[in-house]
Parts: structure tokens; sequence; C-alpha cells
């Protein structure tokens, strides 16, 4: 059997035109996909957690999943000031409970976000967000910049369905109608495809987007270089930008996670809106994981603040370095953590890292990770997308529907492991 127009769960390109073909209940063979989104339903049974986990002594003992979510729910019951984090490869359904969840036991909760473009939410909050959806570009945008980021291999389909190779309504020779511009501080394998790289020195995009702002309204830079790109040069991109009939400025961590971080984005934002009184022009996220944006929308909706949100005053307070992830876990500022879809012993800082071995930890995680190895509990759940259906967000914040393809019955899936914690700790603190 064929299962047309699956979404993939995998990046924030959410591609929804996936042919999956099934037999019995076993998934042969992806069509469409990319290497990233293959590996994600061909490899499905690989590193499964196959049963409910609590460490004993240092050791990992089989456990039923009552038995682990009751000791989930004494360790969250019991905490004074509890983490909830990770959220980003999981659904929009799932998200809701967590934050019913994490108001209840006046917890942090928090996604991948602060460590992605949380400074891009950041800026958007300040000067706002001229952007547009993905089908927009594939039908208008006669240029697109890529600056500090690497679809080819982040975000692998981006440039053949959205931006580059795409025939569009407007653009109907595809690549021939546009002009790809790629800026970054080494030579990427996007790079390689673009029709002109700006290479840049490391930390300098601020000053980069200043000068280029200055020379948009006339102004003068005095300066024969602005990092690493020459004064001829930051012309000739203005010049670029200013004539095309539709522009696209993407960007990704190398503008998030380096130099002024949310400044690079506030000034890369102000550009494109200076550019609106030339032409057209918009900027968009490469958002990363397949549905950290729909956490970012869900959490919005509900307390009114898109990540970092603490309630422990009983009601939401958002101040990013002081309420994320990585500012808790330094300061030893949380005393339990539950964390779902996420590896943050892989990413974070080690300094995070040791802190979150030392305090009781949830995990709740299809697969195996460097995170269920420091966790007490691990509650392995179904793969949101292949062995479960659910809502996200694409990077454009356009939802989508994800498909069920196979069945995962010796599976709890994430929606059913939160609720069934949540109701459990509602019970408790009820009782108290
Ligand atoms: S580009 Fe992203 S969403 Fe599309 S198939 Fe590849 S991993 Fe999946």
């Amino acid at each position: 059997m064929k299962v047309e127009d699956v979404v993939c769960p995998f990046c924030g390109c959410l591609c929804d035109d996936l042919i999956v073909e099934v037999e019995g209940n076993e998934i042969k063979s992806v069509e469409n996909a990319c290497k990233l989104g293959a590996h994600r339903f061909l490899a499905i049974k690989k590193n499964r957690i196959k049963k409910p986990l609590i460490k004993e002594n240092g050791k990992f003992k089989e456990v039923s999943y009552e038995k682990a979510i009751d000791k989930a729910v004494e360790i969250l019951t019991n905490a004074k000031k509890p983490l909830l984090y990770g959220f980003s490869s999981t659904s929009c359904e799932v998200h809701e409970v967590a934050i019913e969840l994490a108001e209840v036991l006046g917890a942090v909760i928090d996604n991948t976000a602060s460590v992605c473009h949380g400074p891009s939410i950041l800026a958007i909050q300040e000067v706002g967000y001229p952007s547009v959806t993905l089908g927009e570009v594939k039908n208008r945008a006669d240029l697109v910049i890529y600056w500090g980021c690497n679809p080819m291999h982040a975000h692998p389909r981006h440039m053949s369905r959205y931006s580059i190779f795409p025939r569009g309504m407007f653009r109907d020779k595809g690549k021939i109608d546009r002009e790809l511009i790629v800026v970054d501080v080494r030579k990427t394998e996007t790079a390689e495809l673009a029709d002109w790289f700006i290479k840049v020195k490391p930390g300098y995009d601020y000053e980069i987007f200043n000068a280029l702002r200055t020379i948009l309204n006339k102004g003068d830079i005095n300066r024969s270089e602005v990092g690493g790109i020459p004064k001829e040069d930051l012309k000739k991109l203005v010049e670029k930008m200013k004539g095309c009939k539709f522009g696209i400025l993407f960007f990704g961590v190398g503008l998030t996670m380096s130099g002024a971080k949310h400044r690079n984005i506030f000034e890369g934002i102000k550009l494109v809106r200076d550019l609106n009184n030339y032409t057209k022009f918009s900027i968009m996220a490469m958002r990363g994981h397949y549905n950290v944006t729909g956490f970012n929308e869900v959490l919005t909706w509900e307390t009114g603040y898109p990540f970092a949100v603490d309630f422990t005053r009983g009601y939401p307070w958002f101040n990013p370095g002081e309420t994320d992830a990585n500012s808790l876990l330094q300061a030893k500022d949380v005393d339990a953590a539950l964390i779902i879809a996420s590896d943050p012993a892989a990413h974070f800082p080690m300094e995070s890292v040791k802190y979150l071995a030392k305090i009781p930890l949830i995990v709740i995680d299809p697969f195996e990770s460097l995170t269920t190895k420091i966790a007490d509990v691990v509650i392995p759940s179904k793969v949101v997308g292949v062995e479960e259906e659910g809502s996200a967000y694409r990077m454009d914040g356009v939802p989508l529907r994800l498909k069920k393809v196979i069945d995962a019955e010796e599976y709890l899936s994430d929606l059913e492991i939160m609720e069934r914690i949540l109701e459990r700790v509602k019970e408790k603190i009820l009782k108290r």
C-alpha cells in the first residue's frame, strides 16, 4: 500500500509530498524525501527504547508505563521549580497539554528555540516580521539570499521545493529566473551553487547590515570595507536588492548564534523594511526542527509569550537570559526536569549538561540518546508523523497535519503520556 501526501517529521521544510510504501506494518520505501527525511521513516526501528525504564542504584530497570508515569509524577510534584523542555519534534496537541502541566506545577517551560532562533523571536518582537509564505517565494522570488545558513545540509529540499529550482507562477523558468546570493563565513555546499558568494568575517553581520542600510539610505560608510566585504561589493549588493522584483532573505544560526545575536536579526529586519521603500522584500528564519515553530505558536496563544515561560509566580513570566533552559541550568535554579522530543545532553553546553545529570530527570523519547543515558526515568513513545498523527507548523507558519503511516501499539504516544502525567499531577496537587 502506498500512502501519499505524507508530511516529513524532520526539518522545518515540513515537506508534504512524500509517498511512503507500507507492506504489512513495515515501511518499505519512501519517495520524494531527502536522505534525512527518508532515514526518519526507514530507520524507525533503530535505537528504539523498548520499555519504560527507571534508574535504581545507577542501573536501568524495565518497568510498566504505569510505574514510570508514577515516578515521573512523584519527581515533578516533589520539585519546587521543575523545567519542562524540548517539544520541537512533537505535535502541537502535546504542546497544549505540556503548557497546562507547567501552569499546574508552577514550572518553567521552554523549547529548542532558546538555543536556535530565540534571538530571532526577540528581534521580531521589537521590529516586526516582514515575511511571506514559502509558496510566495516559489511563485515570485527573483532574488534569493541565504545568510548564515546551509540548506544543502540542514534543509536539503528547501532550494528544490521552495526557493531556487521550482518553476513558479511568475518564475516559470525556475532557476534561470532567479539569482542566488549566499553570505557566509565559509564556502559551503550551498555557496557552491550561488551566483554570488560573499565571504564575511565571523561576527561582523551586524556591522554589514548596518553598512547596507546606510548605503541604501544614501549615506556614506567612510570605510573601504566592512566585515571583509569591500565597499564596492556592498554597493553592488544594495543595487541588486533594490533592483529585484521580489527578494527574500533566509537566515540561520550563523546570525542568531554569533556576534550581536538578536541584534544581527534586528538590523537584518530593518534592512528588509527599508528595502520595501524600493521593491518587495521579505525575510524568513530557517527554523530547524519540524515543529519548533508550532511550540512557539501554541505557547504564544496560551500565555502571550513564545518560549522560556516561567510559571513559578502563578502567572506567565518571560525573560530570556533568566527564564530559558540554559540560563536556569547554569544558575542551578531548577530542581528537576522533564525533557520531551529533544536531546539537550548532545546539544547544550557542558555546564548545563552536568547540572541536568545531577537533578531528577525524566525523558520522553522514542529513541535512545545522550539525554536518555543521564535520565532517572525514561518513557518511550510513538514517533509523531510516522506512528502517530498530529499538527505541526512549517518554518513560514503554515500549519500541516502529520499522518500516521504504521502502527506501534506497543508504545503510548507523547500525547497519552503527557495527558496521564497531567491527570495524576492534578489529582496529587488537589489532595494537598
Ligand atoms: S527537506 Fe526536511 S522536511 Fe523535506 S524531506 Fe528533507 S528532512 Fe524532510
